[in-house]
């Protein structure tokens, strides 16, 4: 299950990167390397307590193992260990940042555009937020009732009002109940988002977009989970409609650790108009704010970042670059892909109860069942038993009203807990049959 083949690669590229300091008179770090093995060995002994997230089997969280060349890239940095607060920390690492970030803008069109990598998603909606607020007065933010968590957090963080808009039947930001609110004033800013971490619904961008033009407010979109999708050749006509004006935004977040191949530690920011820069404005002793020549801990919230993560980026964009028709589009197909034959098959399937087909590459279902409290509770049994067959997937608690009219339950409670799997890796698109003949013996035996 793990790649060991490319590890070679590690020592004879560090013998490249060290031909570059052969003027330094000779240095050897102390490394006790007896001592380390030991620790080494404990590591991987504990490392053993994990579900196995690079096997196709895993089939659960949001949670994809990173590229061969993303790992090897990111630790060949790691000797230099670069800090991407200022370009003295990592002049290398800092321009293979902006030319990754500049490569992210382009897959939806954008030549002219502010922003930087972050620590993660949660980091990159928070700026944008903030963004948004110093452009617009900190007025009111509206996201959907799917929209992440980290919206809500971060408003009151900010000390910004932040409400939720209902969704409709498809999980998507409710539009009829937007105008609603809109009229009522004091919203600065929307939320999109594009994939929502639960259900994958992609928010209506073209009706926001029209309702931007009439009640001018910022809008920004969460495409930390979705935004690579982009690229994908196999969408329904919506979902399509929503990423092909993602341009008009006015910030998007994507994050490259989901699904763009990377280690944890690297999310992504932009912003539409570059000179958004100048909410940044600060008065640091240590560094100088100049727009010709800027540091990228200037223009952030966060000050040390990884110039390990902005390599291992540049270096998988090499290899993979991020264009439609690209091998790494075809990745991203693959997994819809995936998510679309599985769902066709539990859909046929009279165990199963399905919500609707999947706009990305996540899926939600439930066991059929005679009330909301058992088919969570059935699910939940289905949810152990595929575990003890290697087939590893989520659980998601959805609220009543999203699955109401579609599933014929008695409901005695608000909620129900279900079935979820993001189908991240492209070799999930060959197991679908094997996944699927789990979960039914799971079904079966739960
Ligand atoms: C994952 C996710 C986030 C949070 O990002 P982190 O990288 O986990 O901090 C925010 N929004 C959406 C839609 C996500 O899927």
């Amino acid at each position: 299950m793990l790649d060991r083949e490319s590890l070679p690669l590690l020592g004879e590229a560090l013998e490249v990167l060290e031909a570059g300091f052969a003027e330094l008179p000779a240095f050897t770090p102390d490394v006790d390397v007896a001592a380390v093995r030991a620790v080494l060995l404990e590591v991987a002994r504990r490392l053993q307590d994990n579900f196995p997230y690079p096997h196709p089997l895993y089939a659960g969280q949001m949670l994809k193992p990173p590229h061969a060349v993303a790992r090897m890239a990111y630790a060949l940095a790691l000797w230099m260990n670069p800090n991407n607060h200022a370009v003295d920390g990592g002049r290398a690492s800092v321009a293979m940042e902006r030319e990754a970030v500049a490569h992210i803008a382009r897959m939806w069109g954008w030549e002219r555009h502010a922003g930087h990598l972050t620590g993660g998603g949660t980091m990159a909606n928070l700026e944008a937020l903030w963004i948004a607020g110093e452009a617009m007065g900190r007025r009111t933010v509206l996201a959907s009732a799917q929209a992440h968590y980290t919206h809500r957090r971060a408003c009151a963080l900010m000390g910004v009002p932040f409400e939720t808009v209902a969704v409709d039947r498809s999980g998507r930001m409710d539009c009829t109940a937007l105008e609603a609110r809109l009229k009522r004033g004091d919203v600065g800013t929307v939320v999109a988002t594009a994939g929502t971490t639960a259900v994958g619904s992609v928010d209506p961008l073209p009706d926001l977009l029209a309702l931007r033009a009439r009640y001018g407010f910022w809008l920004h979109c969460d495409a930390a989970y979705g935004g690579y999708f982009v690229l994908a050749d196999n969408l329904a006509p919506e979902t399509r409609a929503a990423f092909d004006v993602l341009s008009q935004v006015d910030s998007v977040v994507v994050d490259p650790h989901k699904h763009g191949l990377q280690p944890y530690g690297c999310g992504c920011v932009l912003f539409r108009d570059a000179d958004v820069v100048r909410f940044y404005r600060h008065d640091s002793p240590y560094t100088y704010f100049t727009q010709a020549e800027w540091h990228p801990g200037e223009i952030s919230l966060e000050c040390s970042r990884a110039g390990a993560a902005a390599v291992a980026l540049w270096a998988t964009q090499q290899l993979l670059p991020c264009v439609p028709g690209g091998a790494f589009a075809g990745m991203l197909s693959d997994c819809r892909r995936a998510a679309l034959a599985l769902f066709r098959l539990l859909e046929r399937d009279g165990r199963f109860l399905v919500v609707w087909e999947p706009e990305l590459d996540i899926l939600v279902w439930s066991a059929r069942a005679g009330s909301a409290g058992e088919a969570s509770r059935r699910n939940r049994r289905i949810f152990d038993a595929a575990a003890r067959r290697q087939l590893h997937l989520a659980l998601v608690r959805l609220p009543a009203d999203l699955v109401r009219d579609r599933w014929s339950l008695e409901w005695d409670q608000d909620t129900v807990l279900c079935l979820r799997s993001c189908l991240m890796k492209p070799e999930h698109a060959g197991y679908v049959a094997r996944i699927h003949a789990l979960l039914c013996e799971a079904a079966d035996a739960g």
